[in-house]
């Protein structure tokens, strides 16, 4: 994960961060159960580390909030469309709201029938995916999860943004231990890492954009002013951004990146989009899940693999709970000023 790349480092506890964010959601119209899923949200990515989707997003959520694009009281409305299949109008909020809105009823269902599946719509997501299935795996249940946004890669052989950085996460859950969780953007670099090279002028590595004529480049701002961030992984990349697109709004009915029509609101950020989310429980189709993914994991480790998915962040996580965080000065201070006015 890239550092914030800015001078000067000011620390700060959990609690103090949660509060400020809190407090900066609270002020713009949201309930404090709501301000408190988002700060949850927010907080967790600094404190893990996902330095691409903490604090350095909060402009983004105040200016989209502020501008009318996003909906800070909106309420999920929830309809069961198959007996696993929970289809949930986000009402233009943010999806991680509308998830939490049908969490309970969704782990019910995977427990009764062994899957289940909510597909949001129309609601903003703006943040790293795995806070959102870390409690399902937790629970017990094998997650993945799917958001959809506005164009900001190639597909296959273009050379023009066409399709959303379109991150996927997977969480694994283990009987001892935390879930193996993997959260990838399907661009090589996620949009919000190179927004933090931008700012703090530092080239991206080879493979990572193009700029607005379609050539290879390693100025962050010229890949984020016109040009094009690339698939990782060149044409698999492409196939799994489409997939999400396929998954999340041509199933789910949500809009497709291309869709987002911010034109009315210049200063949105976030994408109108959806979210798909799976819960298998292991549990309904025989024994031994557990003892399968220990043998599993334990032949990785035993062939060198020396980390899995998720590990960093939860070290991170030890270390910013018991010290707190270090976050840039400039970006405190603006979160000061948004949480009192
Ligand atoms: P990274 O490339 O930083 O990491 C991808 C995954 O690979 C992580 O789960 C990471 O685990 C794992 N990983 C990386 N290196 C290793 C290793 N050596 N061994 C084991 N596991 C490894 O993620 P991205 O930059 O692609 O995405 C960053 C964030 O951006 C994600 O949280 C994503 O959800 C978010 N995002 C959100 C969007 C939105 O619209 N809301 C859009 C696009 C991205 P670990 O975390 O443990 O390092």
């Amino acid at each position: 994960m890239a550092e914030a790349g800015r001078s000067t480092q000011t620390k700060v506890s959990i609690a103090r961060l949660t509060e400020l964010v809190r407090a900066v959601f609270l002020r713009r119209g949201m309930s404090e159960r709501d301000a408190a899923i988002m700060a949850g949200v927010v907080v967790a990515a600094e404190r893990d580390g996902t330095r691409s989707h903490g604090i350095q997003r909060m402009r983004g959520y105040v200016d989209s909030i502020e501008c009318g694009w996003i909906d800070p009281k909106a309420e999920p409305l929830v309809r069961q469309s198959a007996t696993s299949l929970l289809k949930v109008d986000a009402a233009n909020g943010f999806a991680q709201i509308a998830l939490a809105h049908v969490a309970s009823k969704l782990m019910e269902l995977a427990r009764r029938h062994g899957i289940a599946v909510a597909s949001i719509h129309n609601s903003h997501h703006f943040a790293a995916l795995w806070p959102d299935i870390e409690p399902f795996a937790d629970a017990g249940f094998i997650t993945l999860t799917m958001v959809n946004s506005r164009p900001w890669i190639t597909a296959w052989d273009n050379t023009k943004r066409v399709l959303g950085t379109n991150p996927m996460a997977f969480a694994c859950p283990r009987a001892v231990g935390g879930p193996v969780i993997w959260d990838q953007a399907s661009s090589r670099m996620s949009q919000g890492d190179v927004l933090l090279h931008a700012r703090s002028g530092r080239p991206l590595p080879e493979g990572v954009g193009v700029d607005a004529a379609g050539h290879a480049c390693t100025d962050a701002a010229a890949v984020l002013e016109g040009g094009a961030l690339l698939p990782f992984g060149g044409a698999k990349g492409s196939s799994i951004a489409f997939m999400v697109e396929v998954l999340v709004a041509a199933f789910g009915g949500g809009k497709f990146g291309f869709e987002d029509d911010r034109s009315a609101f210049p200063k949105a950020t976030t994408s109108n989009t959806g979210q798909f989310v799976l819960l298998l429980d292991p549990k309904v189709n025989g024994g031994g899940f557990s003892d399968r993914i220990e043998a599993l994991l334990a032949e990785m480790a035993a062939q060198g693999v020396k980390r899995f998915p998720a590990d960093r962040r939860y070290a991170a996580r030890k270390a910013a709970e018991q010290a707190g965080v270090s976050v840039p000065s400039d970006l405190l201070a603006e979160l000061e000023r948004y949480a009192v006015g």
